[in-house]
């Protein structure tokens, strides 16, 4: 099964994605993490990309077409079941590109996911969001806190803030979303199945929901 999840910054994408992604062994593909591991990487091209996301703007489209068309088609060797999507598309052009991708490749997004939670809710989410600076797993100090202050429950590394989870930052990211992202749902209103989801729900009720709607 072949899946996109939208949603503002912090709405859970890559929560429901994570979980969804070890219980059912869909692929998770996020394009956040995959820019952030250009960046872990140092060179030229990495040290760009860190420059544009610490502003909250969007990277160039041709960079992250590169990454997500590379890790949707990559084969796996059977280990996965699908793919989810996260993070991508983010404009209408992207939408357009991943299907120019896709249909050449011969592939079809089953269904769509819009996580649907207001912007007071993603702010106060965001601000508090910690994320592990060894394996990435994403926890937040008012509803999701790791059992021990600042240590990951699943590697015991540091909890650290993302640099654009920051109050400037966010608040253009959500500029961004809204001028940028929202588009990309009538876009695909038009050609999928879209199951908007109210993300402000316990995670494991959305999970729950997500995969009774899609079938999983
Ligand atoms: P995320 O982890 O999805 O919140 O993404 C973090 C940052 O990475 C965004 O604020 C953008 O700067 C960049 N980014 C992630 N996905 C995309 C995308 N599809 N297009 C352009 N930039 C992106």
């Amino acid at each position: 099964m072949n899946l996109v999840v939208l949603g503002a910054p912090g709405s859970g994408k890559g929560t429901q994605a994570a979980i969804l992604s070890q219980r059912f062994d869909i692929k998770h593909v996020s394009s956040g993490d995959l820019l952030r591991d250009s960046v872990a990487r140092e060179d030229e091209l990495g040290k760009e990309i860190e420059g544009i996301i610490a502003t909250g703007k969007l990277v160039p489209d041709i960079l992250v077409l590169r990454l997500v068309r590379e890790a949707i088609l990559e084969e796996g060797g059977g280990k996965w079941d699908g793919w989810i999507l996260d993070g991508y598309p983010r404009t209408a052009e992207q939408a357009e590109a991943l299907e120019e991708v896709l249909s050449s490749a011969r592939v079809v997004i089953d269904a769509v996911i819009f996580l649907d939670v207001d912007s007071d809710e993603v702010v106060t989410r965001l601000s508090s969001r910690r994320i592990c600076s060894s394996c990435q797993s994403v926890y937040n100090t008012l509803n999701h806190p790791p059992k021990h202050e600042g240590k990951c429950d699943k590697c015991g590394g540091e909890l650290v803030q993302r640099s654009d989870d920051q109050p400037e930052t966010i608040r253009r990211r959500l500029k961004v979303y809204n001028e940028e992202t929202v588009p990309v749902l009538d876009f695909y209103e038009l050609r999928y199945d879209v199951y908007r989801v109210d993300g402000s729900k316990p995670i494991a009720d959305i999970t729950d929901e997500i995969a009774g709607l899609v079938g999983l």
